[in-house]
């Protein structure tokens, strides 16, 4: 008998149901058949009826070293995989998987977006999403293969990201070492300009 492409008819309303939802967050195809557990080509036609045109096509967006590029970024990442780390079980598959992913993401959403003091490039997000729901599926993908670790930061006490081959015992997080950049320049800058010379500021705040 045609399922029409779904594996377990029994799941069907809770895999149409999630698909619609990771949709509507902007996830595509590849991702939402990997996390509904059903065909791509289903994924496809559940799309054109939910969105009434085509799946965007090609490759998706990929960076091994995104959490690295930025503290928004790293800060963004440990956000959403701290959920991931609390509250979606490292047993959990098929539609279980996606649902407990989907309500990550779900949370991540509605904390970002009470951001009372976003900065210009949160800003530029809409809802401050900076993560969007591709990459946070590729990021679960590279936490739960184990090439991100959480790691507390001595400073604040808060955990954060980093990649597997970085030493685990990194002192500070990514926001503790801006401020601490912040503080050395400005305390360089009140000095005359020849005890500055040959020094380089560590942290580009450019970055942030
Ligand atoms: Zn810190």
């Amino acid at each position: 008998m045609d399922n029409g492409g779904f594996v377990d008819l029994s799941h069907f309303g809770a895999e149409l149901m999630l698909a619609k939802t990771l949709f509507d967050y902007g996830a595509r195809t590849p991702v939402v058949s990997a996390l509904c557990g059903i065909k791509r080509k289903t994924a496809t036609r559940i799309y054109r009826l939910a969105q009434e045109q085509a799946p965007i096509k090609g490759m998706l967006p990929w960076d091994p070293h995104w959490i690295s590029r930025s503290t928004i970024n790293n800060l963004h990442a440990s956000i959403f995989l701290g959920l991931i780390q609390d509250y979606v079980s490292g047993r959990a598959n098929g539609t279980e998987l996606g649902l407990q992913f989907c309500n990550a993401y779900m949370l991540y959403c509605s904390i970002v977006a009470h951001n009372p003091k976003p900065c210009s490039r949160e800003a530029g997000f809409e809802h401050h999403r900076v993560l969007d729901i591709n990459r946070a599926w590729q990021l679960t993908r590279q936490f739960h293969a184990s090439a991100l670790h959480f790691v507390m930061c001595l400073c604040c006490q808060s955990r954060f990201l980093i990649p597997r081959q970085e030493d685990q015992q990194a002192a500070r997080c990514p926001v503790c070492e801006n401020k601490t950049g912040s503080v050395a320049r400005q305390h360089r800058i009140s000095r005359p300009f020849s005890q500055n010379a040959g020094k380089t500021l560590t942290i580009c705040l450019d970055r942030f």
